[in-house]
Order: structure tokens, then C-alpha cells, then sequence
């Protein structure tokens, strides 16, 4: 496809707009896409609301949204495997593919990555069509929709999450915090025969949907305390504990839940950078802490166990929103956290 296309940008904080572009054609080694859906992540709030995200602070217009679902328009020279009008889900990051991290397999970490909606790395994908390495697109068998595509995204965070601590059939674990990774973090475990799954949140819409997914047990820590539950649990405490709120009360949490030999993973992160953990704590009981950033070589075991039905990835969209309405999606999910669990957009 050529001509121009519409496109989403935030141009400051709590600031986005419309603006025209041409639509980028394929390079050596791209494809081109029209999308169908993108999710509208916790990370996209965060630049929406403060201009920033952390260390990433954009000099200049930035497109957000990393969530990618579509459709094959146009295929760049050297690129095999591709036919136009393929489904497809994109994964945000290219690597280098050059690097002792790329060529260690933990291509998450490479330092050159140029990831969607990242200052001074790839525009995000609030826009018609985009381009991305053939390399990092993955098509959809018959009965995945590009939904479920844009959806694999945080889906691969929380199997990224379950595969390092190695959560295995038998166990118990404790989810603190049922947003949208905490919700998928739950889908891995219990597709991965996680036997009970205890999950905790503030919100009861939140903690409503975690049950319908297949949480044991859910608790509302304003009225319950799951460090106090934690010590009836056999053992005294989960084997696996998976911070996904990303807050200081939580991540502080998750050395008390754990029984001996247990093992905590930090998939969300404080907005706090230095916490003071309860070592002790954690060296009496040998535990282990892992920490998480993003997720590596999931996508195509992301998208089977999507196809198989052993995640049901859909249920946690609360919310749908047409393209043009693009602003008030990312705008009233910010607001309405209490209400919204997952917002995507529809192309
Ligand atoms: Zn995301
Ligand atoms: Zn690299």
C-alpha cells in the first residue's frame, strides 16, 4: 500500500494528536502491515501521563503502542515464509541479533534493540501501517485472530515470568496484582498444571476476572491478608510468588509469602528504584528471586498454547475501541483503572 495514513502521537504529557504520514514501505528484510489490533499497555499510560516513562524521555513526537496485531500488505526483498494477507503478530523488539546477548539467546537484553514506542528506537504502532522485520512477525494459524495477536505480547510476558522460576505441575503459587500481566501470568501457570493459583488486588473487578480465569482463590488485600493466609498454606508459604503489581507494598510482600526453597519473581517493577527487601527473610528460607524484562523466543509457543485453547487470552480485553477513538482509549484507561482491565484498539 502507498499513500499516507493516519497516526496517533503524543506530543507531551497527557498530549495526543492526529497527524498524517506517508506510509512506510517494506526495506530488504521487512514486511509491511496494516493492523488490526493494538493493546493499549500499562507502559503507554505511563508515557501518556507523565511525558515519560522512566529514563525514556521523548525529544520530539512519539507514537505509542507496542501491542501489534494485523494483516500482510506488502513483503520487502529477501523476505521467505511471508504471502500477502497473512495474519500476523509482531514482536515489538528487533534485536541486533549481532551481540554477545543476541547470540546468547537472551535477545531481550541486547543493548542495540530497537523496540516500538521507545524514544530514539521505533516509532509505536498507533497507525495505520507500520513495517517491522520479517524476522520478529509471526503468523497466525486458522484460528487465531490478530486479537489474539496484538494480545501475545503481554501473553509472552507472563510465560517469559513462568519459564524462569520454572513453575511447574503441583505447585502453588501467590499473584500479586491481576492487571492485565498478572492476568496472564496466571493463564501461564495454570496452562503449565499450576495447581492452586492465590491472587491478590485491590480492585473486584480485577479479582472477578482472575477467578473466571482459573485463580483458586482470590483476596481483596483491603480486607484480607495474604501474608497471614500464606502461613497456613502447607510448608508455611507458595512455592512460587509472582509480584506483577509493581509497587513498593507488593514487591516488599513477596519474601513473607514464600516456603522454603521458594521462589519469587519480579515481573512488575516499583516505581521506587532502591526497596529495603527482607534478606533475612529470604536467607533463612533459601529462597530465590528472579527478575524479568520482557521475554525472549516465546512467540511461536505463544501463539500454540493460544491455539490449542489452553489459554484463553481473550477474556481479559474489558474494553474495545475504534482507531479514531484512539486518544480516549489510552485516556480513559488511564482514569478508569478501577473499571478498565485491557483496552485494545481496532483498526
Ligand atoms: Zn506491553
Ligand atoms: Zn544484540
Amino acid at each position: 500500500m502507498e499513500g499516507t495514513m493516519k497516526v496517533c502521537v503524543m506530543t507531551g504529557a497527557r498530549k495526543m494528536e492526529w497527524t498524517e504520514r506517508e506510509i512506510p514501505q517494506p526495506k530488504k528484510g521487512e514486511l509491511q502491515i496494516k493492523l488490526e489490533y493494538v493493546g493499549v499497555c500499562g507502559s503507554d499510560l505511563h508515557f501518556y501521563d507523565e511525558g515519560r516513562l522512566a529514563n525514556w524521555v521523548p525529544e520530539g513526537p512519539l507514537v505509542l503502542g507496542h501491542e501489534p496485531g494485523g494483516i500482510v500488505t506488502a513483503i520487502g526483498d529477501g523476505v521467505e515464509g511471508f504471502a500477502v494477507g497473512d495474519k500476523v503478530a509482531i514482536e515489538p523488539g528487533v534485536p541486533c541479533g549481532q551481540c554477545e546477548d543476541c547470540l546468547n539467546g537472551h535477545y531481550n537484553l541486547c543493548k542495540h534493540v530497537k523496540f516500538m514506542a521507545i524514544p530514539k528506537e521505533k516509532d509505536g504502532v498507533f497507525s495505520e501501517y507500520c513495517t517491522h522485520e520479517a524476522s520478529m512477525c509471526f503468523k497466525l494459524p486458522e484460528n487465531v485472530d490478530t486479537m489474539e495477536g496484538a494480545l501475545m505480547e503481554p501473553l509472552a510476558v507472563g510465560m517469559h515470568a513462568c519459564e524462569l522460576s520454572n513453575a511447574k505441575i503441583g505447585e502453588t503459587a501467590i499473584v500479586l496484582g491481576c492487571g492485565c500481566i498478572g492476568l496472564v501470568t496466571i493463564m501461564s501457570l495454570r496452562a503449565r498444571g499450576v495447581s492452586e493459583i492465590y491472587a491478590v488486588d485491590i480492585m473486584d473487578k480485577r479479582l472477578e476476572k482472575a477467578k473466571e480465569i482459573g485463580a483458586t482463590r482470590v483476596f481483596n488485600s483491603k480486607t484480607e491478608d495474604i501474608v497471614e493466609f500464606a502461613k497456613t498454606l502447607p510448608g508455611g508459604g507458595a512455592d512460587q510468588v509472582y509480584e506483577c503489581a509493581g509497587n513498593r507494598f507488593t514487591t516488599l510482600q513477596t519474601c513473607k509469602l514464600i516456603k522454603r526453597a521458594g521462589k519469587v519473581t519480579l515481573v512488575g517493577v516499583s516505581p521506587e528504584p532502591i526497596l529495603e527487601l527482607d534478606i533475612a527473610t529470604l536467607n533463612a528460607m533459601e529462597g530465590t528471586i528472579y527478575s524479568v524484562y520482557r521475554y525472549r523466543n516465546l512467540y511461536p509457543t505463544a501463539i500454540s498454547a493460544v491455539a490449542s485453547g489452553a489459554i484463553p487470552l481473550k477474556k481479559i480485553v474489558s474494553h474495545v475501541y475504534d482507531f479514531k477513538d484512539c486518544i480516549e482509549a489510552v485516556d480513559y484507561s488511564l482514569n478508569h483503572k478501577d473499571e478498565v482491565i485491557k483496552s485494545v484498539v481496532k483498526f
